[in-house]
């Protein structure tokens, strides 16, 4: 009798997703299965079939009863921003009652105010506050976690943050991929200049193995175009991969750079021109979409999803934890989604798992139900894909397994797993 580590039987309705990126997806093709078992060894999916008769064939370590309910990949987040000390909760206060963004950034406040909390913070203080927001992130079903520097702006310590990210991978199921993100220019020092030092910390993180991305905050007001082609193609030649934030607060042809460099996504999207999609399509690149950001920065701007949906670009949506924006589930951006940006249920699964893992360049390892995949998988309190997003609202996710790992769940312990 073969022996899994976990068994997961009984799930009324199992969406496994083919390897990715999935830019229609659809209930015939979504690979649905009904009254299904999965079973997990050595922290991979070793088999997908018929619940009884998996139930039949393997003996486990420990027997998951899904109770008829919803089973799915594990979810992946592939934009977030958790590195970082210190609250801005008198901001959000201000931001209501009609400061703008500017002036709180011209008082010393915004990313700066996190970015001196986040340089006086230790790193064993920095690594407590990171493991306590993966596990929240665990616990809400997300089992694959991008993990971006950025509040350090400093280059060296960009570079720590890089090891600290490397120290928490160590200590969770969760598999992490860190970026280092070249966030805002600093004051005081002439841009030209900081981007030379930058571009050292890229090599290192390359030639140290720190980090798998690179990613540029292209913006009004941040880094132009010019200066992040010169930062990413730096990073391309280091070795690293590459992602985009573009297009987010305006419109300055920040992703226009998909036609130039080989993005494996780009982020934000919310004020790119709609013609734009067919430049996303033709690259290759994932639009990474990030609700409950347009929620926490107030914004009218949402990105043109029916023009990416016409022009077959992969759509991902994730949390975009950071200090402006303190929602850390993945799965809360897949609820708000259908809200947000009018993505069907189906829709809003695809991309917190197989779309968002196609981001990472992860689509063969995560994101899917198969054997040989990640043993990665959410089961949630609802009996069907239908009700993500109709039913929302709290931590949907019942139990969690990552990598192989019981990871997480909400009150079933006790009455399903033996
Ligand atoms: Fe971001």
């Amino acid at each position: 009798m073969p022996r899994a580590d976990i068994l997961v039987y009984n799930i009324g309705e199992l969406v496994t997703f083919h390897r990715g990126p999935q830019p229609r997806p659809r209930p015939e093709t979504a690979g649905i299965i009904r009254d299904a078992a999965v079973a997990v060894r050595g922290g991979r999916v070793v088999e997908v079939g018929p619940s009884s008769l998996l139930r039949a064939r393997y003996s486990a370590a420990v027997w998951i009863n899904a109770e008829g309910r919803l089973a799915t990949p594990g979810l992946v987040d592939a934009h977030t921003h958790p590195i970082f000390a210190g609250s801005r909760e008198d901001e959000f206060e201000a931001k209501l009652s009609g400061v703008p963004y500017s002036e709180i950034l011209a008082r010393g406040g915004g990313i700066y105010r996190t970015i001196r909390a986040t340089r006086r913070a230790g790193r064993g203080e920095l690594l407590r506050l990171l493991l306590g927001r993966l596990y929240k992130m665990l616990a809400g079903g997300s089992t694959v976690v991008e993990v971006k520097t950025g509040y350090a702006l400093e280059p060296k310590i960009e570079l720590e943050h890089l090891e600290i990210a490397g120290e928490a991978a160590r200590l969770t199921p969760q598999l992490l991929v860190p970026t280092l993100l070249a966030h805002v220019p600093p004051r005081g020092e002439p841009r030209e200049a900081y981007i030379a030092r930058f571009l050292g910390a890229i090599r290192e993180a390359a030639a140290r193995r720190l980090a798998v991305y690179a990613d540029v905050f292209c913006d009004r007001g941040v880094f132009t175009p010019q200066e992040s082609a010169a930062i990413l193609s730096e990073a391309r030649r280091a070795g690293l991969r590459l992602r985009l934030h573009a297009d987010q607060l305006a419109y300055i042809g920040c992703s226009r750079l998909a036609a130039q460099l080989p993005l494996d996504s780009l982020d934000h999207l919310e004020s790119m021109p709609p013609e734009n999609a067919e430049l996303l399509a033709r690259a290759g690149a994932v639009a990474v979409l990030l609700p409950t950001s347009i929620m926490a920065m107030m914004q009218p701007e949402r990105p043109p999803v029916e023009a990416l949906r016409r022009a077959g670009v992969p759509i991902a949506v994730a949390s975009d934890y950071n200090a402006n924006n303190l929602t850390p589930l993945a799965q809360t951006a897949l609820q708000v989604a259908p809200y947000i940006l009018g993505l069907t249920p189906l829709e809003a699964l695809a991309a917190a798992t197989v779309n968002a893992a196609a981001s990472l360049h992860l689509d063969r390892l995560a994101g899917r139900v198969a054997p040989g995949a990640r043993g990665d998988l959410v089961v949630w309190e609802v009996e069907g894909y239908r009700w993500l997003g109709y039913e929302w609202g709290y931590n949907m996710a019942a139990h969690v397994v990552a990598s192989g790992v019981y990871a997480a769940s909400w009150g079933r312990l006790l009455a399903s797993v033996s």
